[in-house]
């Protein structure tokens, strides 16, 4: 038996395989592409191409792929295979430079708001270097940016790179202000933390909502849910504990670091977190964990449940992002330091994430944006669609103690005045921890808390890179000319306090009186809904920051405008059409059913013995009866509805009918249906259960 480190990263083209392969002079031209950025020649790609090719084909690839991530939020991929023609009759495996570098995949179908007309059907895909390929399914797999001819993004992976890169070039002039020289480099990392389902394969097929939908539409409250707290760090089953074992297999010869495992709180529900890497290798690292878990999944007779709610009542899935920013010497900046200098340049670093996550709460809320992750922001389970943040006690007395040029009586009594040597010192408290923050630090990084468990990491992190990215030009712009550093790094950490101590909130986020606060009197945004949300990107002070810091061009936001919401209209009108057709076809049928043998059993008990009463049969029809015309109508009313959205043309228009009108009318003819499900014997439901899917996997 092989050991872990044995075949762990074994299908990824890493630095090990890199040095391997590669002669020494190739390898240190692609060493310095990979971590400066430059430009590879001909001969250096097709150099890498080669060997690439050789380990490849070694490890049984006969395919190659450009693995990219378009804005549909799955990844995409066109296989060819390395044969080319040889003389004599057989094939010779080739790979060049250019295929390796450059691919141009026929993409007119994927979406791209207007971005490209259809007809234009070249795309391009670019190799990002910084991601290692790895082989999955005999294809080598390449990551790689996806364009259009014209240069505008047509993926996720283009503009975060775009936001490393503006963060980078931010961070280190900050740095080089704090005198050090020898950092080269400044990268975000992210831990992301993957909650999902797990139900069995054969019951996940009953149901045409989970097929459709990846959710339930139906389904009556089952006797028991997760109100014991028994399943939360609960033992884990053993057919989920093979299942496990094998997805962890799988995704380490891929070279995911998964890491931690464990039971969630709803029964059914899962965990899974990878120790942290760089921001673009974790989000290409957690597209392809989703992909394992569901293919690995299959394998073990269980559907693998990426959806933010795929049953009401219980606890929804998040991703939680886990975030900081790191130099390449190893030092994380959002580390309190040992000395008051260092913590001098911990707090303004500290200062930068609070005014960007109040400058930008428009924009990190619509970055999580989903028609799914509607279901799950405020809903007492998660984050509330307020963006606030938790700091904890100890980080929030220093900052209420600068603010007020007053003592700071924490680990160290230390009176503050100005100049950053009299800066407190402090120790990092890890010991706080609060559930309930949407963004919440937690030590050393801070955890974002409201991304969907089945999008992308990507669109969180561009916004979170590119909001931290504009705080610190800010703060560049200021220090660069200021005549006496100290005093002017005070007065900024200062104003930054004052300015935006509104976004700090330590207390309960669940409460409904935080909410009342954080609109009322802080004057916080509540974005309840994805169609709420989304036309903030519009907004000119978010066009014009993303903009200049080249994050997007204005024709790449409007796109994604469009796009996402398109994709919430899209999601919500197939959730609709999969009602009506259950209601119609499945629900309404096992009901008359059901009613009928009721009937039939009720003249055949009097015909054998006259004068029985009837009295349980003649109430239960009528019971199903009344609800049978209740479901009747509920399912013409959202039928009707959807015809009348058919009808609208306007993006924006056709997601406030989908949330004003269509999701209301989705909710009434549930109610009723799940109603009728109680009153129904088990036997003529027509689909599995809560009950069933929930405890159904051993
Ligand atoms: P929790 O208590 O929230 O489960 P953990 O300490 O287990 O927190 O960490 C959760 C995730 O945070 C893991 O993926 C971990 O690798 C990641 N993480 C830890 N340190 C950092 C960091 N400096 N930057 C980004 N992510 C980090
Ligand atoms: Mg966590």
């Amino acid at each position: 038996m092989s050991t872990v480190s044995d075949y762990f990263g074994s299908l990824v083209f890493d630095d090990r395989a890199m040095k391997a392969s590669l002669p020494s002079s190739v390898y240190f031209s692609l060493k310095k592409t990979i971590d400066e950025g430059t430009n590879l020649d001909t001969e250096v790609a097709n150099a890498v191409a080669s060997a690439m090719k050789d380990w490849a084909v070694a490890h049984g690839a006969t395919h190659f792929t450009h693995w990219f991530q378009p804005l549909t939020g799955v990844t995409a991929e066109k296989h060819d295979s390395f044969i080319s023609p040889a003389p004599d009759g057989g094939v010779i495996m080739e790979f060049s430079g250019k295929e390796l570098i450059k691919g141009e995949p026929d993409a007119s179908s994927f979406p791209s708001g207007g971005l490209r007309a259809t007809f234009e059907a070249r795309g391009y895909t670019a190799w990002d270097p910084t991601s290692y390929a790895f082989i999955k399914d005999k294809t080598l797999c390449i990551p790689t940016a996806f364009c259009s001819y014209g240069g505008e993004a047509l993926d996720k992976k283009t503009p975060l790179l775009r936001s490393m890169q503006a963060l980078n070039k931010q961070a280190m002039r900050i740095l080089r202000l704090f005198g050090n020289t020898e950092v080269k480099c400044v990268r975000t990392s992210v831990g992301p933390e993957q909650e999902y389902f797990l139900v069995d394969k054969d019951m996940f097929e009953k149901r045409k909502d989970l097929m459709f939908c990846g959710r339930t539409l139906f389904g009556a409250k089952p006797p028991k849910g997760q109100e014991l707290d028994d399943h939360y760090f609960g033992v884990i089953k053993p057919r989920v504990a093979a299942y496990m074992a094998d997805l962890n297999e799988e995704l380490w010869k891929l070279g995911v670091l998964a890491k931690t495992e464990h039971n969630e709180v709803a029964p059914a529900q899962h965990e899974l977190a990878p120790i942290y890497t760089t921001t673009n290798v974790a989000t290409d690292h957690n597209q392809l964990t989703m992909e394992i878990m569901r293919k690995v999944a299959s394998r073990h007779g269980l559907v693998c449940l990426l959806h933010e709610k795929p049953f009401a009542g219980v606890n929804g899935s998040g991703k939680h992002n886990n975030w900081s920013i790191a130099t390449d010497t190893g030092v994380n900046l959002l580390t309190p330091g040992e000395t008051p200098y260092e913590n001098a340049q911990f707090l303004l670093f500290l200062c930068a994430v609070i005014k960007a996550v109040d400058d930008y709460q428009d924009l990190l809320r619509l970055s999580v944006a989903t028609a799914g992750n509607d279901h799950r922001l405020g809903a007492n389970e998660a984050p509330p669609a307020v963006v606030s943040m938790f700091l904890g006690d100890e980080l929030t007395a220093v900052l209420e103690a600068i603010e007020a040029d007053a003592p700071y009586s924490g680990t160290e009594k230390t009176v503050m005045k100005l100049g950053v040597h009299v800066l407190p010192k402090f120790t990092r408290d890890t010991t706080d921890r609060n559930r309930t923050s949407p963004f919440a630090f937690t030590g050393n990084k801070f955890e974002f808390r409201m991304v969907g468990s089945a999008d992308s990491i990507a669109c969180a992190n561009i916004m979170l890179n590119a909001a931290v990215a504009e705080s610190l030009k800010i703060y560049a712009d200021r220090l660069e000319k200021a005549e006496d550093f100290e005093t002017a790094l005070h007065d900024m950490i200062k104003k930054t306090i004052k300015d935006h101590k509104r976004i700090i909130f330590n207390g309960n986020g669940y409460d409904d009186a935080w909410i009342q606060e954080a609109t009322e009197k802080r004057g916080l945004l509540n974005l309840r809904t994805t169609p709420d949300a989304l036309p903030r990107i519009l907004e000119k002070k978010n066009v014009d920051m993303l903009t200049s810091l080249k994050i997007f061009t204005p024709a790449e936001i409007y796109s994604r405008y469009e796009i996402t919401l398109e994709n919430y209209c899209k999601t919500v009108n197939i959730e609709g059409q999969t009602m009506v057709d259950m209601a119609r076809k499945e629900i309404l049928p096992a009901v008359e059913a059901y009613a009928r043998d009721l009937a039939d059993t009720c003249t055949v008990k009097q015909t054998a013995a006259p004068g029985v009463s009837g009295r349980y049969e003649k109430k239960t029809i009528a019971k199903l009866s009344t609800l049978a015309d209740e479901i009747d109508e509920a399912t013409d009313a959202l039928e009707s509805a959807l015809i009348k959205y058919k009808t609208v043309s306007d993006v924006t228009e056709a997601a406030c009918m989908i949330r004003d009108v269509i999701l209301q009318k989705m909710a009434e003819l549930r109610v009723v249906c799940d109603e009728a499900e109680t009153v129904t014997a088990e036997k003529y439901w027509p689909f599995p259960t809560y009950g069933e899917l929930l405890f159904g996997v051993k």
